[in-house]
């Protein structure tokens, strides 16, 4: 997601608690400026759209880092190989702050409703935190949906002869597929198991930006998978 502030808000405090995780961290991640170029643009190249949001920079960016979170914990309980997950400041003209976030992994293949499960799982994270942090309504729901999953999973179905619907049934032509609300149930059901893995590696990333792939999974409890090459096991 990318988000923007709206004027007038004032910033909220880390909790002493995120802090005493967030230090568990070693060692820093880092993104030289191509690739930090790379975060700007969605998945198809162009250029995020920016949301402005209600919400104060420290909540707009650990909500970024639960949808993030959300994404890397599900990717690697499918096997992936987390490379870095986090959010980065992207300063632009008129306004006081804008942020993105990114989550890269390498994995093997996995079958197509894991792999719509693990891109749904950002936003529902991100909607996850916000109804845990009594920060749900109208607006905040539309900013968990303001980023370019749907369309990057849609796109990857269609290359693989798949049809992915936003919540309808699917057409009786369509050879297979699922709907986005299916993918978010799966993610949802992912999340509930992984949570505090997720909240784990959230604070991390809120606290420090980026982490690499081996980062999170040390604040996670858990072991990176092993990069993935193709044609091994
Ligand atoms: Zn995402």
């Amino acid at each position: 997601m990318t988000a923007v502030s709206e004027p007038g808000r004032e910033r909220a405090g880390r909790t002493p608690v995120q802090d005493a995780l967030a230090d568990q961290v070693n060692g820093t991640a880092s993104l030289d400026p191509a690739a930090t170029e790379a975060w700007s643009t969605s998945n198809d190249g162009t250029t995020k759209p920016m949301l402005k949001v209600a919400l104060p920079y420290e909540l707009a960016r650990r909500s970024a880092a639960f949808h993030e979170a959300g994404h890397a914990v599900v990717a690697a309980a499918y096997g992936a190989h987390i490379k870095v997950t986090g959010v980065i400041d992207v300063p632009a003209e008129g306004v006081q702050w804008s942020l993105t976030g990114r989550t890269e992994f390498d994995g093997p293949p996995i079958p197509f409703w894991r792999f719509a499960a693990q891109c749904a799982a950002g936003e529902r994270a991100h909607a996850r935190y916000l109804k845990s942090a009594r920060l749900w309504s109208a607006e905040s729901e539309a900013a968990c949906a303001h980023h370019d999953d749907f369309e990057y999973t849609a796109a990857s179905f269609a290359e693989a002869g798949r049809v992915l619907t936003r919540d309808e049934d699917l057409p009786d032509d369509a050879s297979s597929g699922m709907s986005w609300t299916m993918a978010c149930r799966m993610a949802d059901l992912m999340l509930s198991m992984l949570w505090p893995q997720v909240e784990a590696v959230a604070a991390g990333i809120d606290a420090h930006g980026l982490l690499t792939g081996d980062q999170a999974a040390e604040l996670a409890g858990a072991t990176n998978p092993p990069p993935y090459t193709s044609g091994t096991d």
